[in-house]
């Protein structure tokens, strides 16, 4: 008999490994925050004797969901302002609250749009931000991962005076948080249309120099190509290429206006897109050609975005969107088949955060799963794990969620936060975001 900290115990457990095994009546041996074993649970209990046991018999098991690109902190601005054309909503409804924001702002919508992740399934996420210190300091209460960075932009920004300061605050972050398990910091340049040349090439530098992912928005719209071509005479991608930003690890938000010649490069760079289906339909930017990113090999994570162009956080929801979308703008039911999705929402997420030991349940890999409860009406009856996962679920079926072998939300609590006392925090917070904005 082998020791280890935890045994968990499932109906059954979707693996998303190799050759997606899904295992029914099967237990995880977790042990210093790894997966030490997998496999049937009468197989297991002879192998393992665990100091604690989790009883999960009734509820599916699958690894954590990875949400490849949000601003969590954006929950204060939820429903503030909706169906609105980009431009109007950001000049009258969104800047005039982000100009005066604080940092005790962003920690506390940090921290509810943590609790929406882990309530609902998640178990890291791709942020981008400002003041993502404080966005750290929520994500290190809650207990997820994160891979954040300062966003970077031309001008002034609520936090920073401009894009050198917002690069010495990476360079900070980076230290800071140079050894830590679960929080890594990436370059974050805003976009192509918020920066210069200069700046991009500044933060290709600081990715190199640091050994850290580069995270931009890219391609959005249709009408972010021609600002592009207009001031640089190429496409966003073309001119990120030239650059050289294609040559460090980067995770690609939106990636909707490409060429197919754009998409071949980005498969040679071995790019990751994190596509947001959500956010797409909202502000009806367009549809990224995710079947042809699929088809030539370019891995593809699943973001939420904001929550100010979603409303949620929640990788379910997200999911059943990203299924339906491309069906429906490629008029053919069979594009992005429910287990390509669950797929990007697992080991594409994984690509995203740039960090080979998550999206899978197997030996050696990162303890990052949630149960969910079988006992609900809309999952029954159970024909297809995969299925019910991204096309039934609403992620409120989510009974436990845990990072590193850790528990963070069990059963309506979160193990490492009084959420009551953080709704009570939300309600100021609301007091002040209506003044702000002038409602
Ligand atoms: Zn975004």
């Amino acid at each position: 008999m082998r020791h280890c900290d935890t045994l968990l115990h499932a109906a059954c457990i979707v693996t998303q490994d190799d050759q997606r095994r899904i295992i029914e009546n099967a237990s995880l041996a977790i042990d210093k925050g790894l997966i030490a074993d997998i496999g049937p649970t009468a197989e297991l209990q002879q192998r393992w004797q665990a100091s604690e046991t989790l009883q999960h018999e009734d509820k599916l098991v699958l690894p954590g969901l990875i949400n490849a690109h949000t601003h969590a902190a954006m929950t204060f601005l939820r429903g503030l302002a909706d169906d609105m054309p980009l431009m109007d909503w950001l000049n009258k409804r969104i800047f005039p609250v982000e100009q005066k924001l604080t940092p005790e702002l962003v920690r506390l919508g940090s921290l509810m749009g943590y609790a929406e992740m882990l309530r609902t399934g998640t178990t890291a996420c791709v942020d981008m931000y400002l003041f993502e210190a404080s966005v750290f300091e929520a994500a290190e209460t809650a207990g997820l991962r994160c891979l954040g960075g300062e966003a970077v932009f031309a001008f002034p920004s609520a936090a920073f005076s401009g894009p050198e300061a917002d690069l010495d605050a990476t360079r900070a972050l980076a230290e800071k948080y140079r050894d830590h398990d679960r929080l890594r910091v990436a370059v974050n340049p805003h976009s192509v249309y918020t920066t210069t040349a200069e700046i991009l090439t500044a933060c290709r530098d600081l990715a190199q120099e640091l050994n850290l992912p580069l995270h931009i928005h890219l391609a959005e719209t249709p009408s972010e190509t021609q600002i592009c071509l207009s001031a640089q005479g190429k496409r966003p991608t073309e001119y990120c290429r030239s650059l050289g930003l294609l040559d460090v690890p980067c995770t690609l938000a939106h990636v909707v206006d490409v060429t197919s010649e754009e998409l071949d490069l980005l498969a040679r760079k071995n790019a990751v897109v994190a596509h947001n289906p959500s956010s797409n339909m909202k502000l009806a930017s367009g549809a990224a050609p995710v079947a042809a990113m699929l088809a030539r090999g370019i891995r593809v994570g699943l973001g939420t975005d904001g929550p100010a162009s979603n409303n949620r956080l929640n990788m379910f929801s997200e999911m059943g969107r990203a299924a339906l979308m491309h069906k429906l703008t490629g008029l053919d039911p069979t594009l992005l088949p429910a287990g390509q999705v669950l797929d990007m929402a697992t080991l594409g997420g994984a690509a995203a955060m740039h960090d080979a030991r998550l999206g899978t349940l197997a030996p050696g890999m990162a303890a990052d799963c949630i149960a969910l409860d079988l006992s609900e009406p809309n999952l029954q009856p159970m024909y297809n794990e995969v299925s019910h996962i991204v096309y039934a679920a609403t992620g409120m079926e989510t009974r436990m969620t845990m990072v590193g072998g850790e528990v963070l939300y069990n059963d309506g609590h979160f193990t490492r936060f009084d959420y009551p006392a953080l709704r009570q925090e939300m309600r100021n917070v609301r007091r002040f975001v209506l003044e702000a904005s002038g409602s």
